[in-house]
């Protein structure tokens, strides 16, 4: 897919937003102001991991080397202009539960394809490239490994690079799931991209998404306001 770059100006280097898990109350109250989008997941199907999803907690409670920290990856973009505003590297996780009828990536379906590669060993190819502005988090289904994404867009938001993280499922949805390793996430991505691909919905003229029902969410300003605001 070529989209047009999104002039955004995308900040970094955050820390002052609140906790995701303290607000989601008062998401809910907001309710009226945010369009629900049409998702055929329940949060129910979505919370079952197999071993290979499975987080323990442990990375965001300690210091893990990175080369300790292994994800299942289905690909890799170094240079990208079509994930997010600027030149990213794209890290494309394997392994989605939704099957959306039409998805650009079914091959990231499978939760048992894809390779392991070490959190290190991303973090070398992203150094090593002083072109890029940000690290894009795509899939596959990124919160499904959320804990190992977590030291990743750390060390990525340490170097100042932003953090774009695209989701099947809507900002309230990853709010409402109340995941630890979900939240420190959602907290450190500047923009996340929500919603399922709806092949109904598609359009070309959306900016990094496929169909219209998925949004831009600014993150830092959505947790900050209590309701979703997009780009
Ligand atoms: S959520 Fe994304 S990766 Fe998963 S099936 Fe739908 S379009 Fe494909």
């Amino acid at each position: 897919m070529n989209f047009v770059l999104l002039d955004v100006a995308v900040e970094s280097g955050r820390g002052t937003a609140p906790q995701a898990a303290g607000i989601r109350a008062k998401f809910r109250r907001n309710e009226k102001t945010m369009p629900f989008e049409n998702t055929s997941l329940s949060m129910n199907q979505s919370h079952s991991r197999d071993t290979v999803f499975s987080g323990t907690g442990e990375l965001l409670l300690k210091s893990v080397p990175l080369n300790k920290i292994t994800l299942r990856v289905a690909g890799i973009v170094g240079e990208s202009v079509t994930d997010g505003p600027g030149i990213r590297f794209v890290l494309f996780v394997q392994g989605c539960p939704r099957r959306c009828p039409g998805c650009h990536n079914p091959q990231t379906q499978c939760l048992g394809g894809g390779t392991f590669m070490t959190a290190g060993e991303i973090m070398e190819r992203i150094e090593k490239d002083p072109l890029i502005s940000g690290i894009t988090f795509s899939g596959g289904e990124p919160f499904l490994q959320a804990e190992k994404l977590v030291p990743i867009a750390r060390e990525c938001r340490r170097r100042g690079l932003n953090v774009m993280t695209y989701s099947g499922w809507t900002f309230e949805e990853l709010l409402e799931k109340n995941d630890p390793a979900w939240n420190a996430l959602i907290e450190l991505s500047d923009i996340i991209v929500d919603g399922p691909y709806l092949q109904e919905f598609r359009s070309s003229l959306v900016k990094f998404r496929g169909s219209t029902n998925q949004r831009l969410v600014n993150v830092a300003l959505s947790l900050k306001t209590h309701s979703v605001q997009t780009l």
